[in-house]
């Protein structure tokens, strides 16, 4: 879990001004190791209006701070992301786990990079989910 002063030079170590809801949903994210569902995100950001919220998470997506863990089912998930990506820039390297079970989705890093190419095609990011149990449902 990140402080609220860490956050805010986190913020600002991205040319992003640390504003309230920035904040917020920042220390909502670092809370948790998974990823969340962006209803319990506007639920916990409730003072905030849609297309704040809506507008703050992609500009915290465009500044290589959030990402998208998974948008299957009909929910998106939004996860931190690690000090490995920058603006306009994610480099990930790990694949997203969907427990059927708890439906937690986490970042998981894989030893093994995925390298996928296809002849004449420029890929820019290869997205992986994997379902099954979590280890915590699995006892
Ligand atoms: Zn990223
Ligand atoms: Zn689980
Ligand atoms: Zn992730």
């Amino acid at each position: 879990m990140m402080s609220e002063e860490s956050i805010k030079e986190y913020l600002r170590e991205r040319a992003l001004k640390a504003t309230p809801i920035r904040v917020g949903l920042l220390s909502l994210l670092s809370e948790r190791e998974s990823a969340i569902p962006y209803s319990e995100i506007q639920e916990n950001l409730k003072s905030f209006d849609r297309v704040t919220l809506y507008r703050t998470l992609n500009a915290l997506i465009d500044g290589g701070i959030v990402h998208k863990a998974s948008t299957s089912g009909d929910e998106t998930y939004y996860a931190l992301c690690s000090q490995n990506c920058s603006k306009h820039c994610h480099k990930h390297e790990h694949i997203h786990f969907k427990c059927t079970a708890c439906h937690e989705v986490s970042c998981m890093h894989i030893e093994q990079a995925i390298k996928i190419s296809i002849p004449n095609f420029q890929i820019e990011e290869v997205s992986v989910e994997v379902k099954g149990v979590c280890d915590k449902c699995c006892k």
